[in-house]
């Protein structure tokens, strides 16, 4: 049964006992382990910091392992873990801690530094610890082994977690998630894992039995890192290798070495895995699940995975930081037969696709894609407006539009807020980018809308190419996929990477203001 609230998925994960949960570098900490540094730091936040349930507690550090410790123990005291984004400027940092009212800060040393001051009650790990803040082996102190959790009355409803939404379209909003929707996260995992065991023709109870070592790619600070992959860890009992910061050449080493069996990433991490030069190099059998999501796959890389690495069983899974991670996947499901669709909606989900007013839409119906479930949160902290815009009659309107099909299946067209509306006709960028991906030169491609004073826009493109290719050759090539007025009137060439954030989106307003100006 799902865990009802955090503490019921620690208490539990302790039943793996000696089994290894976090690997860094040269550092093993298992789960029995894991569960007494967090009820020793859980008991610290209530006995010396006067945490009380409902308070805030921010976290921003890089995937250390007291990053876990510190998410662990935040919520087992009955704390609201607010995992703030490690990319962020000190400035972006001051907001988070501000816009959550942080009462403790847990900090790495990196991140302190600038931290000192602004910060409530500051806890630093792995470097410096500023004057007026304490470090974590400090407050730590001694950890006992007859440590249990300290007493707090939790339901399923309370508050557990705020995670700030990625920033791709407007200012980063906190999702403010219940103890119920992390509960039911690695349940709902755990599920697809299932799906694509039963779809290979193996016993789910003889997988079952084998121990799964994961490699974490992408950061914590967001749902994918933390739920679809850490606590899905935690609730299976498997091992979890953090990484310094994400290096694909680091990733193979770690795979040989460790043996990983699945890593589940943003599609850029597989892309780069997939194009490093040293990929025939390294003993990677091991590894048989291959996962990607959180953001639009290039349409080239299941083709890829397919044929670099056979018998991979690759996952696209589609969620939001206001789904708490995995909403709906094609784990399990013939993502061969329909390789541009996410798949089927997660079990506990339930899937509509909606016109303006929020009427369901006849199948094969391009509309806004709209959630229901438990893995859907409570609403946004502190933004009133944008929750009731968002979450109506139980229904959370994702902004992305998308159709489904007579089987169920659900295929993304194109975020809400990133369409072109060029003279009235609607342009998907991700269907002019799928086509120009189609061009053997284009490494990366990025549609904009053009501000065009008859037109109100006009479609533009931002491309990174491997080879010479000029603009009309480029148009050509379209002409032959997409209608006329779909293919950019306006191409930029790019020499270095597209502007990605940690979740692996392109930053289209930065883009757009680096190409046409602010
Ligand atoms: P913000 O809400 O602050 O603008 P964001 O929407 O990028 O940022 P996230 O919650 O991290 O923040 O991302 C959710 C979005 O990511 C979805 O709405 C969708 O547009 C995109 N996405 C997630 N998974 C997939 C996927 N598998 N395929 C295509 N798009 C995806
Ligand atoms: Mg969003």
């Amino acid at each position: 049964h799902a865990p009802r609230d955090f503490r019921a998925l620690l208490e539990t994960s302790r039943f793996h006992g000696d089994k290894v949960f976090l690997t860094y570098e040269d550092e093993h900490i298992t789960y029995e382990e894991h569960f007494r540094r967090a009820a020793t730091l859980a008991r610290r936040l209530v006995d010396e910091y006067g945490v009380v349930k409902g308070d805030r507690v921010a976290i921003v550090m890089r995937n250390y392992p007291e990053w876990v410790i510190a998410f662990s123990a935040a919520l087992a005291a009955g704390a609201i873990a607010v995992p703030l984004n490690a990319w962020w400027t000190p400035q972006e940092l001051e907001y988070g801690l501000s816009d959550s009212g942080a009462k403790v800060l847990i900090a790495d040393g990196e991140r302190a530094a600038g931290l000192a001051g602004l910060a409530p009650a500051l806890i630093v790990t792995r470097g410096e610890t500023p004057a007026g803040a304490r470090s974590f082996a400090e407050v730590m102190g001694e950890v006992e082994a007859d440590v249990t959790l300290p007493t707090v009355d939790l339901s399923p409803e309370d508050p557990a977690t705020i995670f700030y939404t990625s920033g791709t379209t407007g200012r980063p909003k906190g999702a403010l998630g219940s103890h119920r929707n992390l509960g039911q996260s690695p349940m709902t995992v755990a599920y697809g894992l299932y799906r694509s065991v039963i779809k290979a023709g193996k016993d789910p109870g003889e997988s079952a039995g084998q121990r799964r070592v994961t490699l974490l790619t992408v950061p914590l600070f967001h749902v994918t890192g933390c739920f679809a992959v850490m606590t899905t860890t935690m609730f299976t009992g498997g091992g979890l290798v953090l990484m310094y910061k994400w290096d694909p050449g680091r990733a193979l080493e770690l795979i040989e070495r460790e043996r990983i069996t699945g890593l589940t990433g943003v599609p850029t991490n597989v892309w780069q895995l997939l194009s490093h030069p040293d990929l025939d190099k390294y003993d990677i059998s091991s590894l048989s699940g291959l996962g990607y999501g959180g953001a639009p796959a290039p349409p080239k890389l299941l083709e890829r995975i397919t044929e670099q690495l056979p018998n991979r069983a690759p996952s696209n899974g589609y969620g939001m930081t206001e789904t708490t991670a995995l909403a709906i996947s094609n784990a399990g499901a013939d993502y061969l037969a329909k390789p541009d669709s996410i798949g089927l909606p997660m079990a506990v989900v339930e899937v509509k696709i909606a016109d303006p007013a929020g009427d369901e839409l006849p199948v094969g119906t391009v509309g806004e894609l709209c959630l229901r479930g438990p893995n859907v949160i409570l609403g946004y902290w502190n933004r009133p407006d944008a929750t009731a815009e968002t979450f109506v009659g139980g229904w959370l309107h994702t902004g992305d539009l998308a159709r489904v099909d007579e089987e169920g299946f659900v295929f993304i067209v194109d975020r809400a807020k990133d369409m072109v509306i060029r003279g009235g006709e609607n342009v998907y960028c991700a269907e002019v980018e799928a086509a120009l991906f189609e061009h053997p030169a284009v490494e990366d491609a990025a549609v904009i809308g053009i501000p065009h004073d008859e037109l109100g826009e006009e479609v533009g493109a931002v491309v990174r190419l491997s080879s010479p290719v000029t603009d009309e050759e480029l148009r050509a090539f379209l002409r032959e996929r997409i209608a006329h007025f779909k293919v950019p009137v306006r191409f930029w060439a790019r020499e270095t990477e597209l502007p990605r954030n940690p979740g692996g989106k392109i930053l289209k307003t930065r883009l757009r203001q680096e190409v046409l100006g602010p």
